[in-house]
């Protein structure tokens, strides 16, 4: 298992609790910005599926109980998760939700190798891995190295890209307290909010701080004025809901801004002889849809299925597996045009890329 996200700690999780002899690649990441925090109610099933709903969810995290979004129009819309059949969702501490996951996966039996996969080279049927320095052996391999897939590409696989969406993230203090909100002052729900190069979204964090972003393309960061925290925090300030969210009247710009690659990309095919690729590895969404860590999930959860059944004789089970989340990616870019098409109200370069 190559890389120890959501995508490749399910499948690693999965595939132990099956019986499975199981090595996880896992390379840390020293100061990753606190961005894929907010995690759907959908994710509440694949959770139990995983025996970790409790486990992963019950300390360091805050309910997040829907999203408000000003899209195609000025005023706010709100979508209540509470009224949805799996409840409230997730503000997560992602780091914590992964390293909970990774240790769950280690305690079904995964050994965790930490590392980098840095060559793979089939001989017969065995994957030799390189990981720094030491060599992994094994029958199967599941790339969850993320949207750049480094595996599925080493083996041939191509990237496809939709779109090349950036996000100009940084972290804020809180909100003042406002009265009528949930928890100390503290709105519980994710916030998005249209503009002409794009869109914003913020969301509380459970340290009480807030991560903001401006999602745009890579070609209209300066024009938007993006470059500089002064000039992202001027943006910030031309919008209606997410400035007065913010209340960012009484602080300073931020001192750091990080630009993150956050576009739509798939990579064909997905699985091959002794191989799959998982969540962002197999599939990149849009943030807008914020369903990148529920569906790293359940493909995770297939990938192990597939790969057990493919174990057990089955030659087809990797190739259904492969046209299973091409299906899914197909219908995931159908839903983006629409949502895009819902949102425009503006004939600037962003919104005619999306929708004409
Ligand atoms: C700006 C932004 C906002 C987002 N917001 C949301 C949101 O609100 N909700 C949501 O559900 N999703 C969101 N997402 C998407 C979500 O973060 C991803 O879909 C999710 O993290 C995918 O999980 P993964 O396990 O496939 O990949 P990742 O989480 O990217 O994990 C891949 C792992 O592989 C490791 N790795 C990479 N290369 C190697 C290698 N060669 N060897 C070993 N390990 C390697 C990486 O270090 C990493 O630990 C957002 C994404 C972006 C960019």
């Amino acid at each position: 298992m190559a890389g120890a996200g959501p995508g490749g700690c399910a499948a690693a999780l999965a595939l132990a609790t099956a019986g499975a002899d199981v090595v996880l690649v896992h390379r840390e990441r020293p100061s990753r910005l606190p961005v894929g925090e907010s995690l759907a109610p959908t994710a509440r099933p694949l959770l139990e599926h995983l025996g970790v709903l409790d486990r992963v969810t019950a300390r360091g995290h805050r309910p997040c109980y829907g999203s408000h979004s000003a899209w195609g129009q000025d005023t706010l819309t709100a979508q209540d998760h509470v009224r949805g059949p799996y409840g409230s969702g997730w503000h997560l501490d992602r780091r914590l939700f992964d390293s909970s996951l990774r240790e769950a996966a280690h305690e079904a039996g995964a050994r965790l190798h930490s590392g980098s996969v840095t060559a793979v080279v089939r001989t017969g049927d065995l994957w030799r891995v390189s990981v720094s320095g030491t060599e992994v052996v094994a029958p199967y391999l599941v790339d969850a190295t993320g949207a750049g897939a480094r595996v599925a590409r080493r083996l041939g696989a191509g990237v496809l890209p939709t779109d090349h969406l950036v996000a100009v993230a940084a972290v804020l203090p809180g909100a003042r307290p406002q009265s009528g909100t949930r928890r100390g002052g503290t709105e519980r729900v994710s916030l998005i909010e249209s503009t002409a190069f794009g869109w914003w979204y913020t969301a509380p964090l459970p340290s009480g701080h807030h991560v903001a972003m401006a999602l745009t393309d890579p070609d209209l960061v300066a024009r938007a004025g993006l470059r500089t925290p002064t000039g992202w925090f001027d943006a910030l300030a031309t919008t209606r809901h997410v400035h007065a969210r913010l209340a960012v009247r009484g602080t300073g710009p931020p001192q750091r801004l990080s630009v993150v690659r956050a576009g739509t990309s798939r990579v064909l095919p997905t699985a091959g002889a002794g191989w799959v690729a998982v969540g962002d590895a197999a599939s990149a969404t849009d943030p807008i849809a914020a369903r990148g860590i529920t569906s790293a999930l359940a493909t995770g959860i297939a990938a192990a299925s597939a790969l057990t059944a493919r174990a057990d004789g089955d030659g087809q089970a990797l190739g259904r597996y492969a046209d299973l989340t091409s299906g899914v990616h197909d219908e995931f870019l159908r839903a983006r045009t629409a949502c895009y098409r819902a949102g425009r109200r503006w004939d600037t370069p962003f919104w005619t890329r999306r929708t004409d």
